[in-house]
């Protein structure tokens, strides 16, 4: 293996130190708790161990954290009652409505009914449209992410060919948005995208956000290239499940200068990522700098 592999996990243990260090100041010095609530529609077990997840790290850092599980059958009406709720809550500086949602509930109309400012997950039209014009907005979790695992990689990103794959609006799309606002020569490849391999073996940048277990081969990436994954798939192999990534990590790590690894890459980021989107916003509702 010639890769060097880059520890999302390590990193994260890193960020949830740093935002913890902040909440103390915060506490201590402004009487402020940031706050987050997440909401969880129904029961879908990957869900729920995304909320725990998230509600024990939550508290790990110094937070408040509400947690709202309401059943399956919960009606639009309720749930945008409950947002409203925590809109005008003045404990709770993030909400997050843990997606997908139950088919009968509209997802565009309960996100966008969440206040921007307290939009943690960065899915609100008014922070999409901040970001992709460049102004101060929340940034969603997975690409924030991916690109401080980037940045602190190379130092400057200015000019180097970036692929995502993957053009979905809770990742790839945003993630696209961030590598060109790094000044990346951005492409995005999907279902349709003629030649992908060639595509691909272009860049010196892939980020890989499919969902299809390893699609990705060693010999469609360039050598020494950056490959940030995604990807979270569970597969059973050799009689064991098992989580791999969009990318075919054993082939990849031969050929990239750079990996992510599946799982305890991109994953543990998204967390940390949503706590200092938490303080941020925390921050922000008290007129407060924003930490760095
Ligand atoms: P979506 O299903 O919303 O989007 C998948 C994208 O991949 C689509 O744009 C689709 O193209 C494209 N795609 C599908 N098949 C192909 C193909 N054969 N070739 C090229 N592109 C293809 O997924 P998400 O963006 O929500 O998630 C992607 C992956 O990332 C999943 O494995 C998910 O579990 C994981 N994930 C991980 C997170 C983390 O914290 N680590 C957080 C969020 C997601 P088209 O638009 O044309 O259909």
């Amino acid at each position: 293996m010639s890769a060097t592999i880059i520890d999302g996990k390590a990193f994260a243990a890193r960020v949830r130190e740093k935002v913890a260090q902040h909440v103390t100041r915060l506490k201590e010095e402004h009487g402020v708790t940031p706050g987050l609530a997440v909401v969880l529609v129904g029961e879908d077990p990957a869900s729920q161990v995304y909320v725990r997840s998230k509600g024990k790290q939550t508290v790990e850092v110094g937070m408040k954290s509400v947690e709202h599980k309401l059943d399956a059958d919960t009606s639009e009406a309720d749930l945008l009652a409950l947002v409203d709720q925590l809109n005008d809550d003045p404990e709770i500086h993030g909400i997050l409505v843990q997606l997908p949602l139950p088919d009968h509930i509209d997802e565009d109309l309960v996100i966008n009914s969440i206040s921007p400012a307290k939009d943690v997950d960065g899915f609100h039209i008014s922070n999409v449209g901040l970001l992709s014009t460049g102004q101060k907005s929340m940034v969603p979790c997975t690409p924030l992410g991916c690109l401080m695992m980037l940045r602190d990689h190379h130092g400057s990103l200015s000019g180097k060919d970036a692929v995502v794959i993957g053009r979905s609006n809770i990742v790839g799309k945003p993630m696209a948005q961030l590598l060109l606002g790094d000044s990346c020569t951005v492409t995005i490849a999907h279902s349709r995208t003629k030649d992908i391999e060639e595509v691909v073996r272009r860049a010196d940048i892939v980020v890989a956000a499919v969902g299809r277990p390893e699609m990705v081969p060693g010999d469609w990436i360039k050598p020494g290239a950056t490959v940030i994954d995604v990807g979270i798939n569970r597969i059973e192999r050799d009689g064991k499940n098992k989580l791999v990534g969009d990318v075919d990590f054993g082939s990849a790590s031969e050929v990239a200068g750079a990996i992510t690894p599946v799982p305890g890459g991109v994953g543990p980021m998204t967390i940390a990522c949503l706590l200092a989107n938490t303080l941020t916003a925390c921050a922000r509702a008290n007129g407060l700098p924003e930490p760095e």
